[in-house]
């Protein structure tokens, strides 16, 4: 990357967006061989990694710089939350076409990737910490992001702790993830808005989705979690994966599902919107099972939790509809709606 800007005057840009390089949870940020970060006495780490890869995760001609660079960042997030971590930093691998830092639309994409990117670190209170950067050989963006969190030792909140009888909740609303990127992509590309701040919270769950930091936390501080588990892969998917983890079938009571808004704003129809609450992708909320015993909170960090079903004895996952009928829930569904794979 020796045009117009080279690879030391981009790490220089990223060094000093990054705000205070040392805090309480960082010794040493950007500018070393190494960072180094403070654990907090009597917590282990969390480590989780994340691809962001153009054409797969997101497309340049339907995502706006900001919300890649947001989104890249709250794939991380988002599995920290789900244990119940604090983030500590965040790690950024970045491979950019040669062209892209030739010209200034392309060094204008990079600045607003990161100004996306580090308005949803300052919200978490998460420094990006380091990083590498490289030309990519393939004309495509690709990132990959690295989340270190910590949680008290042996305390963090994982998959195989679901037992038949807890009561299932999500966070927030299902589906709007999907349903936003299925209009985008009907509209003709200069009919497609790009939001690049994400606007009032819930607005744009697809190019701004909130990962739950706090509600994670909360869940493992107030001992009102079994076992948990966010929704990347949408409901079917991610519920499998708890359920398998912990030994158990599931339930889901179909009229109970927290819907979001955008599912029904086209001529879709009550079932697709079911369907994509139930499969979409993306949404990045948390499912998480309690005991029945457990009064939870109506909301956690201001955000709605809902009840959606329960644990059971054997291994079958099914949704129950408002008319007390059975069908099974098949993992997966998410190719119906859009032509972009997952990964
Ligand atoms: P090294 O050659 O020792 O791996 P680099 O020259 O690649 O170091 O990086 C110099 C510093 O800049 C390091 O602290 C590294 O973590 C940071 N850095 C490089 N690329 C990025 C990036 N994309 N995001 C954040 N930090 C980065
Ligand atoms: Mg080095």
């Amino acid at each position: 990357m020796k045009k117009i800007m080279g690879e030391l005057a981009l790490i220089e840009q990223i060094r000093s967006g990054a705000g205070a390089p040392r805090n309480r949870k960082v010794a040493l940020g950007i500018g070393d061989d190494c960072a180094i970060l403070r654990l907090p006495k009597a917590h282990e780490i969390g480590v989780t990694t994340d691809f962001t890869l153009e054409g797969r995760h997101f497309h340049r001609d339907l995502h706006p710089p900001e919300s890649v660079g947001h989104r890249a960042l709250a794939r991380g997030l988002s599995d920290i939350a789900a244990m119940g971590a604090r983030p500590l930093a965040a790690f950024l691998s970045l491979a950019l076409p040669a062209d892209m830092l030739a010209t200034r639309a392309g060094q204008r994409w990079v600045e607003s990737f990161f100004t996306g990117l580090r308005a949803l670190g300052k919200a978490h209170d998460v420094p990006l910490a380091g990083g590498d950067t490289a030309e990519s050989p393939t004309g495509l963006v690709l990132a990959d992001i690295v989340l270190i969190g910590s949680a008290p030792t042996g305390r963090a909140l994982r998959r195989s702790g679901g037992r038949a009888g807890d009561v299932l909740y999500v966070t927030g609303a299902l589906g709007g993830s999907a349903a936003e990127l299925v209009d985008l992509q009907h509209r003709k590309p200069d009919h497609r808005p790009a939001p690049s701040t994400p606007g009032k919270p819930g607005t744009h769950p697809q190019m701004y989705p909130q990962p739950r930091v706090e509600i994670g936390q909360a869940l493992l501080r107030r001992h009102l979690a079994t076992a948990a588990i966010d929704l990347s892969d949408g409901l079917s998917t991610d519920l499998a994966h708890l359920c398998h983890e912990s030994g158990v079938g599931a339930e889901i009571f179909e009229d109970t599902l927290p819907i979001h808004p955008l599912t029904t704003k086209s001529p879709r129809g009550r079932d697709d919107a079911i369907r994509l609450a139930l499969h979409g992708g993306e949404d990045y909320e948390l499912l998480f099972a309690a005991p029945a015993s457990i009064k939870m909170p109506s909301t956690l960090a201001g955000v709605p939790i809902t009840r959606i079903g329960r644990l059971v004895r054997g291994k079958s996952v099914s949704v129950l509809d408002a008319s007390g009928r059975r069908r099974p829930l098949k993992p997966g569904g998410w190719e119906h709606f859009s032509a972009q794979p997952k990964g």
